[in-house]
């Protein structure tokens, strides 16, 4: 079967494919066919080694890209690659987990805590002990406990100094921890240094997975961090076959710790590889690979020669929108056109550096009828009343889980006020109870008054008789009758507002999302395995693969991905490269990178915007374009400006470099300014985006915040200010 699909590789891949050494390293850009070659080898050894797809394992970077190599490896094959371990590190990492958590000294149905209640579990910590939370910002708090698990560290292998700054940190990292062990809460970065920890505490788990994986291929190498080298390192033994393949010119993931040298270390702990370049672009036009080259050369960098035997293809369009409201209907135009061309919506990618980004877009999208799935981001597990469902359901396998009781026990209200739950949170440190022993010990003493006691036992009931009625039950059914039970619906229904009516919406597609859940690990309870996936995997998978949506992403999830048409936002100085890379030389060049794998994600059509004026944060700010769009060769570049020459009437603003214009210089004549909210006399209230013309011929667009975008004449319209 496999044999007619080796013709399609050239000469450099078939090597790496077919190649007999023990050791491989493919390096090299963008767009080569780095993935194609893993998939490739995966189904090589299978059928023409009689490799046991049992005894391979293959390691990439997104949950998306994991779901793509495995059909993708399915079809060379022609049959389903069962017993073959695909997925991310934290993917794997968890299975690990699951089916030793006694050796990793786990609960049995242990939740994973994501980056939301991780920020939530310090704040509360950092109240519970008095620290004063301006000098120890829960955000800074929170980088740091990661950062020290990604490099391996537990709050014991740290050292205390005369810095009590240092030494707090240190004192609410341990006290982090014993909290999350308490409720059995794993966070994302505990998921791999406690499997690091199992595997390297636990011979005989260690040796048994050392055995039964000779064959180990990692994708997205250059973004591996401490923890993950250190993870593959103990795996990997001296028999070991190992394949990984990067582009040093990718790595973006420095900020959260990954490590490009590790390719070099990796030479050295691996001696005697064999190293094969590829050359030869196969994704991307001429104009396309140019511009990309043409950026990362800016960069120090050992240098790659990317080449493509394609054509030119289009130019790259540079759209100077006037502001955000501007640019993502350039880009909803521009969309429409090309499905009028006979092309569709899945095939298109708009980019972004940063979520915020993503708001207006949508909204634009949403206004012209274009289907569209946001990756990434605020996804759909994240919503707050998924996030109550879930922690009912959280409750039930454990009922130590601090974190989901905070959250339900008075959702939807039932009467425990804060000073119960204070006292409740007292009760539970000094003796070292979970809140649920804590409340359950203190409902039988009678300790409170006689209502709130009777509140907190009618939750403790319910949680058990949810468990009692849900245990026979399938996983959809299960859910269904937990959210009815818990009552959310029925609080919503009472709110009667539109938002409320969207939330019961998302708790039914939540009972969707759960009736076509499948559960392929034999290790997990179908709801274990659910609750998991919704933290783990949600926002990457989420949608079917056969959806006409055009896909919304950041920068950073676009990676390893292709399109044929990608818009890529916002590229103007601040925003991209990042306001707090621009000072730093190796933060800027990452964002260099950055902007590589951006570029290179287009196949047939890429755009690039920026805007002129930008509201994000709740701030307008003039931006000048960014600096990587002038290192792209003019000739690679068609510039389109708005039809009006909207800046006018503060042309001579623009050069000046300033973050915010002073009131005055963006004041317009008739005494009116951009960004400015005004109320109309029939339109009510909305915000000036715009003006055109000039004396009693000044126009002036408006987005008003109930009838939309309106052109009014400004001598008549009877604006005021607010
Ligand atoms: P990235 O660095 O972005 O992850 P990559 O090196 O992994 O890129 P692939 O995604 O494997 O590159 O390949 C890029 C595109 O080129 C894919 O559409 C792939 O199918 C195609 N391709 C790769 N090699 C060949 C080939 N020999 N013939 C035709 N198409 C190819
Ligand atoms: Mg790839």
């Amino acid at each position: 079967m496999y044999e007619k699909y080796f013709a399609e590789l050239n000469d450099n891949q078939k090597l790496a494919v077919s190649s007999p050494e023990q050791t491989l390293i493919v390096l090299a850009g963008a767009g080569s066919g780095k993935t194609r070659v893993l998939t490739h080898r995966v189904a090589w050894l299978s059928e023409q080694c009689a490799v046991s797809p049992y005894s391979i394992l293959a390691v990439t970077f997104t949950n998306k890209a994991a779901a793509e190599m495995r059909s993708r490896i399915e079809q060379l094959l022609g049959f389903p690659a069962h017993g073959l371990w695909i997925g991310t590190f934290h993917g794997l990492a968890h299975r690990l987990l699951r089916a030793h958590w006694q050796q990793a000294r786990l609960e049995q149905h242990f939740q994973i805590l994501d980056s939301d209640d991780q920020f939530r579990l310090i704040k509360r910590l950092l109240k519970a002990n008095n620290i004063d939370d301006t000098m120890w910002p829960p955000k800074q708090v929170q980088w740091f406990i990661n950062n020290k698990k990604d490099e391996g560290l537990r709050a014991k292998d740290l050292s205390y100094h005369s810095d009590n700054y240092n030494n707090t940190l240190i004192n609410i990292y341990e006290l982090y921890q014993t909290a999350c062990d308490q409720s059995s809460l794993v966070d994302f970065s505990e998921l791999l240094l406690r499997c690091y920890e199992l595997l390297q505490q636990n011979t005989d788990v260690l040796n048994h997975y050392q055995q039964r994986f000779s064959h180990i291929l990692v994708d997205e190498f250059q973004d591996t961090n401490t923890i993950q080298y250190a993870w593959l390192k103990l795996l990997a033994t001296e028999s070991t076959c190992l394949t990984i393949v990067g582009d040093d010119d990718q790595s973006i993931y420095g900020w959260r710790g990954a490590k490009v040298e590790n390719i070099y270390r990796f030479q050295r702990d691996y001696p005697n590889p064999q190293i094969i370049k590829l050359e030869q672009n196969y994704r991307s036009t001429g104009n396309i690979l140019n511009a990309a080259n043409a950026v990362i050369a800016n960069n120090d960098r050992l240098g790659k020669n990317l080449w493509t035997s394609g054509h030119d293809g289009e130019k790259i369009t540079l759209y100077a929108a006037f502001n955000e409201i501007d640019e993502a209907r350039f880009i909803a135009a521009r969309i429409k056109d090309w499905c009028e061309q006979a092309g569709c919506r899945r095939e298109i990618a708009i980019l972004y550096r940063s979520n915020a980004q993503s708001r207006i877009i949508e909204e634009t999208l949403l206004q012209s009828n274009i289907a569209y799935r946001v990756y990434g981001g605020f996804r759909f597990f994240e919503r707050a009343e998924i996030k109550d469902a879930l922690a009912y359901l959280r409750l039930l396998v454990n009922r130590n889980d601090d974190a989901a009781f905070e959250r339900v026990v008075n959702t939807p209200t039932r009467g425990i006020g804060e000073r119960t739950l204070s006292e409740l949170r007292d009760h539970a440190r000094s003796q070292f109870q979970s809140l649920w022993q804590a409340a359950s010990f203190l409902v039988k003493q009678s300790h409170f008054s006689a209502r709130a006691n009777n509140a907190l036992q009618t939750f403790l009931t319910l949680i058990d008789s949810m468990q009692q009625r849900t245990a026979d039950l399938t996983l959809d059914d299960q859910i269904g009758l937990v959210i009815q039970m818990s009552r959310l619906v029925n609080a919503y229904e009472k709110e009667g507002s539109e938002k409320a009516h969207a939330r019961i919406e998302n708790l039914d597609e939540l009972i969707n999302a759960a009736a076509q859940y499948s559960n392929e690990d034999s290790d997990m309870t179908p709801l274990d395995g659910f609750l998991s996936y919704a933290v783990l995997e949600s926002g990457e998978t989420q949608g079917q693969a056969d959806e006409d949506c055009v896909h919304l992403m950041t920068l950073h999830s676009a990676k390893g991905l292709e399109f044929p048409l990608v818009f890529m936002t916002g590229v103007e100085e601040e925003l991209f490269p990042h306001q707090r890379s621009s000072e730093d030389l190796q933060r800027l060049q990452e964002e260099r990178r950055l902007c590589y794998v951006g570029i290179t994600r287009a196949m047939q059509k890429l755009y690039l915007t920026y805007a002129e004026y930008r509201r994000l944060h709740g701030r307008i700010d003039l931006h000048h374009p960014s600096r990587f769009i002038k290192e792209i060769p003019d000739d690679l570049v068609d510039e389109v400006r708005p039809k009006t020459t909207i800046t006018k009437p503060f042309g001579h603003n623009i050069k000046q470099r300033s973050l915010r214009p002073s009131a005055s210089s963006q004041q317009h004549s008739l005494g009116f300014r951009i960004g400015q909210t005004i109320s109309h006399p029939k339109f009510g209230e909305g915000v000036i985006l715009n003006f055109e013309g000039q004396g009693s011929q000044t126009k002036v667009q408006v987005q008003f915040a109930d009838t939309g975008l309106k052109w009014l004449v400004a001598a008549y319209a009877n604006l005021t200010a607010v």
